[in-house]
C-alpha cells in the first residue's frame, strides 16, 4: 500500500472523537467491543481489523463447544497442577454459558450431540488410564458443570458411526457443536447494532502509549490517535508487541462433499485431541495434526502443508469414513495463539492499553469471557 495523507475531512469525521479503540474483529475483539458499550452506552467504540472480514482463528475453526476430552486433561495435568486445570476447565464451561447467553442458540445453532474420543487398536493403554478416572473426573467436572456423569465409555457405538480400527470410545455428554460461520455474523451484528464501529482494512503496525493518549501505527503511513486500546489479535500479538510470551500456531482444516447416509454426528477427537473432526451439513470437517510438523506449522501466515495435509486425508479414508467414496471439497487453515501454559494473557500492557490474547485453541469457548475480561480492565 502506497503511503498516503488524510484529509482533515476524514481525521475530523471518522476518526476525533474516538473514546476505545479495539485491534482485531475475531470473537475476543467483538465480545470486549460489545461488553464495552454495555458498560458505557454512550462511549465511542471503534474496531479496527486488518482484514475485509475477521480473519484469524474465529471464522475458520472447528465450532467445537468443548471443555475438555480425558486424554486432554491426562495430559495438562502432567504438567500444570489439579486445581489450574480445573480452573481452566470452569473458564470454558462458563465461557461457553456466556456465549450461548450473548449470542443465543438458534443462531450459533447448537447441538448438544456430545463429544466422543476415539481410541485405536495401538491406544489401549492411554484408555485404560482414562477409564479408570472417569469417576473421579465425572466427580469434580460434574461440581462444574452439574451434570453427574460428563464422561462414560460406550464401546458399544464403535460400529455405528461406521469407523475403520477404533475399539475404544470416551462420551463426554455435555460437549456441544456450533456453527461457526452464523455465531460470528451474530456477534457482527449484536456489535453493530450496540453502535460498535467496525473499520476493516485497517492493518495496525504498531503503537506507542504516551502521555496524550495512545498512537496507533497503519498501515497507510498515517496515525491514528486514541485514549484507551485493547488489543485482541490472538496469535498475530507479537507482531504489535513483540515481548509478549505466546507463539502463532496455523492449522489445516479440510472439509468433505456432503456424505450420503453419513453416520458420523458430534464432536470427534483423535489422537490425544491433535486431530478433531465433526459433522456439518452432511458432510465431515476434519482439522489437526500440527504435532506432525510443529516447527513449520509456528507460523502466523496462512497457507497450506502438504505432510498434514496428505496425513488428515488418510485419516479421512481409512478410519472415518472407510466404507465408501468420500470428495474433498475444500481446505483452509486458521491461525492460533499459543503459549507456555494453557492459559489467556489478559492484562494491561501499558497505563491506556489492555491486551487479551493466546486463546490456546479454546477460543470458542472462552473468547466471550476472555473478551469482557479485557473490556472491565480497560474500563477500571
Ligand atoms: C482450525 C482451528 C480450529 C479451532 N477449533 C476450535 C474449536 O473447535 N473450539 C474452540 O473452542 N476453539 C477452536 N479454535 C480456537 C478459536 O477459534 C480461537 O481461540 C479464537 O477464535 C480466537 O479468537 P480471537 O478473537 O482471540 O482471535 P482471531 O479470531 O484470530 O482474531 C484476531 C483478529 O485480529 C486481526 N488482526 C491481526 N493482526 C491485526 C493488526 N495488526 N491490525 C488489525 N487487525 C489485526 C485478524 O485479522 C483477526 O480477525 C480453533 C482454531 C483454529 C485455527
Amino acid at each position: 500500500m502506497t503511503p498516503y495523507e488524510l484529509s482533515y475531512w476524514e481525521k475530523e469525521s471518522f476518526f476525533n472523537g474516538i473514546d476505545v479503540a479495539v485491534i482485531g474483529s475475531g470473537i475476543v475483539g467483538l465480545s470486549a467491543a460489545i461488553h464495552l458499550k454495555h458498560l458505557e452506552p454512550k462511549r465511542r467504540v471503534v474496531i479496527f481489523e486488518r482484514g475485509a472480514l475477521p480473519t484469524g482463528a474465529s471464522t475458520r475453526n472447528a465450532g467445537f463447544a468443548c471443555f475438555g476430552s480425558m486424554t486432554e486433561l491426562l495430559d495438562d495435568l502432567t504438567h500444570m497442577g489439579e486445581d489450574a486445570v480445573l480452573e481452566v476447565v470452569e473458564k470454558r464451561w462458563r465461557g461457553l454459558q456466556r456465549l450461548r447467553a450473548l449470542v443465543g442458540d438458534e443462531n450459533l445453532n447448537y447441538q448438544e450431540l456430545g463429544g466422543y474420543e476415539l481410541f485405536n487398536s495401538q491406544e489401549t493403554a492411554i484408555f485404560h488410564q482414562c477409564a479408570e478416572r472417569i469417576g473421579e473426573f465425572n466427580q469434580k467436572i460434574g461440581r462444574i458443570t452439574g451434570h453427574p456423569e460428563v464422561y462414560k465409555v460406550v464401546d458399544d457405538r464403535c460400529n455405528q458411526f461406521g469407523f475403520s480400527d477404533v475399539q475404544h470410545l470416551i462420551l463426554n455428554q455435555s460437549e456441544g457443536q456450533v456453527h461457526t460461520g452464523k455465531m460470528m455474523v451474530t456477534l457482527l451484528q449484536i456489535a453493530r447494532n450496540k453502535g460498535v464501529e467496525i473499520f476493516n482494512g485497517m492493518g495496525i503496525l504498531g503503537l506507542e502509549d504516551g502521555s496524550d493518549g495512545v498512537s496507533l501505527e497503519t498501515e497507510f503511513g498515517w496515525t491514528i490517535k486514541v485514549p484507551l486500546v485493547l488489543v485482541a489479535v490472538n496469535g498475530f500479538a507479537r507482531q504489535l508487541i513483540p515481548s509478549l510470551d505466546l507463539y502463532p500456531a496455523r492449522n489445516q482444516v479440510l472439509l468433505t462433499k456432503p456424505i450420503p447416509g453419513l453416520k458420523v454426528a458430534g464432536c470427534f477427537h483423535y489422537d490425544r485431541g491433535y486431530f478433531y473432526f465433526r459433522n456439518i451439513d452432511g458432510r465431515i470437517l476434519l482439522g489437526g495434526g500440527r504435532n506432525l510438523d510443529l516447527e513449520t506449522e509456528k507460523t502466523a501466515a496462512f497457507g497450506g502443508n502438504e505432510l498434514i495435509r496428505a496425513a488428515l486425508e488418510k485419516l479421512l479414508r481409512d478410519v472415518i469414513c472407510p466404507d465408501q467414496p468420500v470428495d474433498i471439497d475444500s481446505w483452509w487453515t486458521g491461525i492460533l495463539g499459543l503459549g507456555p501454559v494453557k492459559k489467556p494473557i489478559v492484562e494491561r500492557f501499558s497505563a491506556n492499553v489492555v491486551v487479551a490474547v493466546r486463546l490456546s485453541g479454546m477460543g470458542v469457548a472462552i473468547g466471550t469471557l476472555v473478551g469482557q475480561e479485557g473490556a472491565s480492565l480497560l474500563s477500571a
